[in-house]
């Protein structure tokens, strides 16, 4: 629903805001005052949508959709749920008729960091999709007070500071200590039988209460509103009686641990590291909100039998797992339901997405960590991994080496995976390229035992983020051209290939590149000092650092091209300016080195002016989703050069071909069907496909034979090996020479083709724009709108409330 408010009505909702709240007027108003007021007068239009939504949802008896995640990569959200309400253009005015910039009051708002990369922006990504479409959803995480780290680059070294985000942030959130849940730990379960009736004696536990906190995503055009459910972990009640004893530290730290809970996300992307506070965060956050669910449920139909019916629980990773097993544990211990019944309840309710098959990131706990943290939960999923052999037997008679596999329980560990897969009906990876592969390596065996669970969905992005409220320049151009209709429906984006071939619609994109580059270049020069060419390509590489990301590929070509220059000082060269993005976990010593060999490099082509000119490199600090909005709109290579077949999908892959850049990649995630969108000719695509990557390994792969016959090769480890100015990056290249997991070394030939083709396409401008043309003409699929509406009908059997 668009809320129609006339100037003066928003101006009066603005003034009033500010006098109850700080009682200034508008004129003597700071910029933060102004931001919160927005906010709030923003989150309560929002919070009473929802109200109704809710009412409808229920009253209607309608299904309903969970989404579970440890992550929900937010970002700022006052420009965005304006945009969506239909109401930035009524508030920018207001503000400019009080000489104020609705801009200067956007940047007032931090960005809200409660998650690492990719599956984190998916999620916060699926809440806006999920209002859009009117699929009633409410997101489950944790409430951290401190999100993933700021980062700052000194040196060429990472080093990271606390992301105290509340302070800013708490506007958008609403905490409900009365809907509390607690939540139990440690102690002793106890298993009885007595006259043919179960009882479980759960003693000694530690109890932490789980304190909810909700925010709102109002959708685009739509009445739909979904609302996102933090959990905030508090000590039960102060221990009085320890303090009156006299053991004020006794009382004191109990409560400082009990909160340490929701205290800092784990800053690591795709790779666990088996701790428990981690392992107490999954239990904290799944069992709060299995017990909120549940509870929603029973007061409103009374019986858990007829849960599948009217709740989908969607498990956004392993990371929220044990939300099984403790639906297991309520249905058992709590609501006396038989084994069987509870199962298939849990079965019907729960659905999970992979997200990786990388072995560093698949989920296993250690048993006796298990076992003592949540020795309730142990017992049911010891019960679980009986059964679950019991069934894979009948399926796979004496095949003790499948049936081991695909157990629970296996070499002294509890595997989250293998709970999703034997439990869910409906088991998905996020491109096409990835839901094969997971049917053909790490889910082979349960592909075979349970083919029809399988199925894929194909990752998105809020679309109006990166579009109309990031690159107003292009959301004119298409507006002009081809109506407004895609600003609700992406699939209209297509109307834009009829000007494919139409010359001054193409020299029109071009030109809002050339002002949006022009934008960026302003940006970054006041925010860092740093100063790039818009006349140069920009070459843009922003996501996590990662070996399996590759960005040391593209430092290999970034140091080839220098040598090159150096030995060719007048060759034609379209000077290229490489943009760089990312964090390290702070424990992944490698990606540290990346970090340090981009920034280096920089530095060394910066202090030479025979090449300087011509390229350049510039590191961003502190990649966050504020700063992919900045630079999206002036990006026009994105570099998605992951090895074939790790990267799950790729969503960055995504914002930036909605934007008009030429996808310089790899045939792996989402670029497959980027490349199938938009047309090969369209992408530049290079390396070797996912089949060559698995016979490359099968024969043993051996980098130095990649290395020996290219004499580029030879020259950049060469270069890196020996350093510059008191720094070596032996480190990276004894990796490459030796063991090159990722394969750097065999794609780096087709690489460099690669990048030379950028360098010949880009030449001849009207060529490059029309594929530009042709990659916005076809991003329509990658909307988060259709991939919500693909699990509602695939997977949840959930259709739109109106
Ligand atoms: C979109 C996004 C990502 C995901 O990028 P990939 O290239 O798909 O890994 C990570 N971080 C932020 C801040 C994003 O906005």
């Amino acid at each position: 629903m668009v809320l129609k408010y006339t100037k003066k009505e928003f101006d009066k909702m603005l003034r009033d805001k500010l006098t109850s709240e700080y009682a200034v007027s508008l004129e003597v108003a700071s910029a933060v005052q102004i931001y919160r007021a927005l906010a709030m007068i923003t989150r309560e239009i929002m919070s009473n949508q929802q109200k109704v939504f809710q009412a409808k949802t229920l009253g209607s008896g309608h299904k309903q959709v969970y989404y579970l995640c440890m992550e929900f990569l937010m970002g700022r959200s006052l420009r965005t749920n304006l945009f969506n309400l239909g109401i930035n253009e009524v508030a920018e005015q207001v503000l400019a008729d009080a000489d104020i910039r609705i801009d200067q009051i956007y940047d007032q708002e931090p960005d809200a960091g409660l998650g690492n990369g990719g599956l984190g922006r998916l999620a916060a990504c699926y809440l806006d999709g999920m209002a859009t479409d009117c699929i009633p959803g409410t997101g489950y995480s944790i409430l951290y007070e401190y999100g993933i780290f700021k980062q700052k680059i000194v040196d060429g070294w990472q080093q990271e500071a606390a992301d105290n985000w509340l302070p800013g942030g708490q506007v958008w959130i609403k905490s409900h200590p009365d809907q509390a849940q607690e939540i139990r730990f440690d102690g002793q379960a106890i298993e009885t039988w007595d006259g043919g009736f179960h009882h479980v004696k759960y003693e000694n536990y530690n109890s932490v209460m789980a304190v909810p906190n909700d925010m709102y995503v109002a959708g685009y055009n739509s009445q739909g509103v979904s609302k996102l459910r933090l959990w905030q972990a508090k000590a039960p009640s102060f221990d009085m009686s320890s303090f009156n004893a006299g053991n004020y530290s006794t009382a004191i730290s109990q409560s400082a641990s009990a909160e340490l809970i929701s205290k800092v996300l784990y800053p690591n992307d795709n790779h666990t590291e088996g701790k428990i506070l981690r392992l107490r965060q999954q239990y904290f956050f799944s069992a709060a909100s299995v017990a909120d669910i549940l509870g929603i449920h029973l007061s409103q139909y009374g019986t858990l039998d007829n849960l599948p019916d009217k709740v989908a629980i969607q498990l956004n990773d392993t990371h929220p797992t044990l939300a099984i097993p403790e639906m297991m544990r309520i249905l058992l211990d709590e609501c006396s339901y038989e084994w069987d019944a509870a199962f298939d309840i849990c079965r019907r309710t729960f659905a999970y997405t992979n997200h990786t098959v990388m072995s560093e990131a698949l989920e296993k706990w250690n048993v006796d960590i298990f076992r003592s943290t949540l020795p309730r939960i142990w017992q049911i999923v010891c019960e679980m991994d009986r059964r679950c052999r019991i069934d894979l037997e009948r399926a796979f008679p004496g095949d003790q080496g499948k049936i081991n596999y695909m157990a629970i329980l296996g070499d002294n560990q509890v595997r989250m995976a293998n709970i999703c897969a034997y439990t869910c009906h409906s088991i998905n990876g996020v491109s096409k390229l990835h839901s094969e592969i997971i049917k053909d390596s790490v889910f082979h065996d349960y592909f075979l035992y349970k083919p029809k669970a399988f199925t894929n969905v194909t990752n998105g992005i809020a679309y109006r983020r990166w579009l109309l409220a990031s690159n107003p320049g292009l959301t004119n151009l298409l507006s002009d051209v081809i109506g407004d209709g895609f600003k609700q429906d992406a699939s209209e984006l297509k109307k834009l290939e009829k000007f494919a071939g139409d010359a001054s619609v193409l020299e029109r994109l071009g030109k809002v590149k050339r002002e949006n580059k022009a934008i960026f270049a302003d940006y970054l020069r006041k925010a860092t000092g740093q100063e790039i060419d818009p006349d140069s390509i920009f070459d843009c590489q922003v996501k996590r650092m990662h070996e399996y990301k590759r960005q040391h590929l593209n430092a290999l070509n970034i140091a080839a091209q220098y040598l090159y220059l150096k030995n060719n000082p007048n060759a034609d060269f379209v000077p290229k300016t490489y943009i760089f993005g990312a964090k390290a976990a702070p424990g992944y010593y490698m990606a540290k080195q990346m970090i340090r060999l981009i920034c280096k490099l920089g530095q060394l082509i910066d202090a030479d002016p025979a090449v300087r000119d011509k390229l350049r490199v510039v590191y961003l600090e502190d990649y966050c989703v504020t700063l992919s909005e900045r630079l999206m709109p002036a990006s026009e290579v994105s570099e998605q050069i992951s090895l074939a077949g790790t990267e799950a999908s790729g969503t960055g892959n995504m914002k930036f071909m909605l934007n008009g850049a030429i996808t310089l990649g790899t045939l792996d995630g989402a670029n497959v069907e980027i490349a199938d969108a938009a047309g090969r000719e369209n992408e530049i695509i290079f390396g070797m496909l996912t089949p060559e990557v698995n016979a490359l390994k099968g024969m043993g792969y051996h980098p130095s034979s990649f290395i020996y016959d290219d004499n580029v090769a030879m020259a950049v480890l060469d270069m890196l090996e020996r350093g510059w100015n008191g720094d070596n990056f032996s480190e990276i290249t004894n990796n490459l020479r030796n063991s090159d997991p990722y394969m750097v070394m065999a794609d780096f030939k087709d690489y460099r083709r690669a990048q030379a083709d950028v360098q010949r396409l880009y030449a001849d401008r009207q060529t490059w724009n029309r594929m530009s043309l042709m990659n916005i003409a076809n991003s329509g699929i990658f909307s988060a709108d259709r991939s919500v509406m693909d699990y509602a009908r695939g997977i949840w059997g959930i259709t739109p409330v109106k």
